[in-house]
């Protein structure tokens, strides 16, 4: 599961929690920011090969503490007590709901991942595995990919007031994901390394939190220090 993440990420923010886009962007990839690092460490481990499932070309054979079941919960409260310490700091909303909502955000990771892999997702330690491996089928991963992301826009759109700037750039950004979307299912390359690719995870990933929380700059009022 790639870009269908961020369709839990744009749904989950509302006019009502008012969480900053760029925080749920973090959480709903917080388990695949922990599985980058752990196998930039060599502590997880991955094989990238050709034609591995027909939609990802991933064999993520270990990475039990950052993807079993007991892993993405303990993880999801991390999250959650991570935004907990620093809300206030950043005059982020505060409120229990919140808190929660940020802790469900990286909790979805573990539910849109047990879809869409193959037989790779622990309960707990390294056993019993499980997935229902949709992966296989190129096509329908592919149409639940974009369907999370465009029914999340639109929710987004319509749970947010903004002005039409801000809404061209959320829909322009969507239409960016969708075309990395396309490159990532269709387009046939050789496998990079290990180690190149989750970098790649890290770099992307990344770039879309920062294009996430400047989006919600457009057309916001400017804070100024004046007080
Ligand atoms: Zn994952």
């Amino acid at each position: 599961m790639f870009v269908g993440h961020y369709g839990v990420a744009f749904a989950l923010k509302s006019e009502k929690n008012k969480i900053p886009l760029w925080v749920l962007f973090v959480a709903v990839q917080f388990l695949d920011y922990i599985w980058a690092t752990l196998v930039l460490l060599g502590i997880e481990k991955l094989r990238v090969i050709k034609g591995f499932t027909a939609g990802s070309m991933l064999d993520s054979y270990f990475h039990p503490y950052s993807h079993s079941l007991i892993a993405a919960f303990i993880w999801s409260c991390v999250g959650a007590l991570a935004y907990k310490s620093l809300c206030s700091r950043l005059r982020y909303p505060c409120t229990r709901s919140a808190v929660l909502i940020v802790g469900l955000a990286v909790f979805s990771h573990w539910l849109l991942d047990l879809i869409a892999h193959p037989r790779d997702l622990a309960i707990y330690d390294n056993t019993w595995k499980v997935g229902f491996g949709l992966w296989n089928y190129r096509d329908p991963e592919f149409g639940l990919e974009i369907g999370l992301l465009g029914v999340g826009i639109l929710l987004y759109l319509k749970r947010n007031a903004m002005p039409a700037l801000r809404k061209g750039a959320v829909i322009a950004f969507g239409v960016a994901l969708v075309v990395i979307q396309i490159g990532d299912t269709y387009v046939t390359r050789n496998p990079l390394t290990d180690k190149q690719t989750v970098m790649g995870v890290w770099i992307f990933y990344t770039l879309f939190v920062v294009v996430a929380f400047f989006i919600e700059k457009i057309g916001s009022p400017r804070q100024t220090n004046a007080s």
